[in-house]
């Protein structure tokens, strides 16, 4: 866990943060998913929120000018998959650059270190194997209604499933977890999914879920946050692996 020194780094960064209440709270007023957490949890988030934005890089692109509510607006939503997991889980890469509006992702890059994918449908994002998150501006704009898709978080969470390697939906799983049960049950729900897409089904869950298993676990975990509700009646095994992966429960708290 952190140094000492890191604690006291942490806390300076926090005590010394010039947004104002009302800033924060015009923030948390636009985003309905942050209803549930109670005012303790709404508290870690903010303070979160100030470390990510002293950690990361924002640059506007293509015009884009981006405003201090605009970098609130993302770093609060990219820490909710993090509140009880840490702003470690964020290390080692810096830089969001946010376009205005859907982008032409550069898909000649393939290597190791390059283009994970491509997020066509969510307006447009990447998320790089050690390198930056690029969102557009109108796919986060876009996010905030409860309708199980949010840009934001499907592109965080790629971060952390690539922590132990490339983005695959396994990610480093907490001392405890059951790796077998995880591969076993996310395996079994995509493969469930993308027998439904393969069928001409409809389905709840964005289809763009069934196209490997990374974006299974960035639409799931999209799902998750904003309608927790979908992936328990769906996917429950599913559901109880981010429960204790998050360790958050957006159906009871
Ligand atoms: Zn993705």
């Amino acid at each position: 866990m952190f140094s000492l020194f890191t604690k006291w780094r942490h806390a300076r960064i926090i005590s010394r943060s010039e947004t104002s209440n009302d800033q924060w709270l015009a923030v948390f007023s636009h985003l309905p998913m942050l209803d549930r957490l109670k005012s303790v949890e709404k508290g870690k988030l903010r303070r979160l929120a100030i470390l990510f934005l002293d950690e990361k890089e924002f640059t506007g692109v293509k015009g884009l000018q981006l405003n201090g509510e605009m970098r609130m607006l993302i770093a609060v939503q990219a820490c909710l998959p993090i509140l009880n997991l840490g702003i470690e889980w964020y290390r080692k890469w810096s830089s969001i650059i946010v376009y205005p509006d859907s982008f032409i992702p550069n898909n000649t890059y393939t290597d190791e270190a390059g283009v994970v994918h491509q997020d066509q449908s969510v307006l447009g994002g990447e998320a790089w194997l050690r390198g930056p998150v690029i969102l557009s501006w109108e796919g986060v704009a876009s996010s905030p209604p409860l309708d199980g898709n949010n840009l934001v978080i499907h592109e965080f969470v790629h971060k952390l499933d690539m922590l132990n390697g490339v983005a695959n939906g396994f990610p480093p799983l907490h001392k405890g977890m059951d790796k077998a049960a995880w591969s076993h049950d996310f395996q079994q729900a995509f493969n469930d999914l993308q027998h439904k897409v393969n069928a001409g089904e409809s389905t709840v869950i964005d289809k763009y879920a069934a196209t490997e298993p990374a974006e299974f676990f960035a639409v799931l975990s999209e799902v998750f946050f904003e309608r927790p509700d979908q992936v328990y009646s769906i996917y429950p095994a599913v559901f109880q692996h981010f429960v204790e992966f998050y360790r958050q429960n957006p159906l009871t708290e």
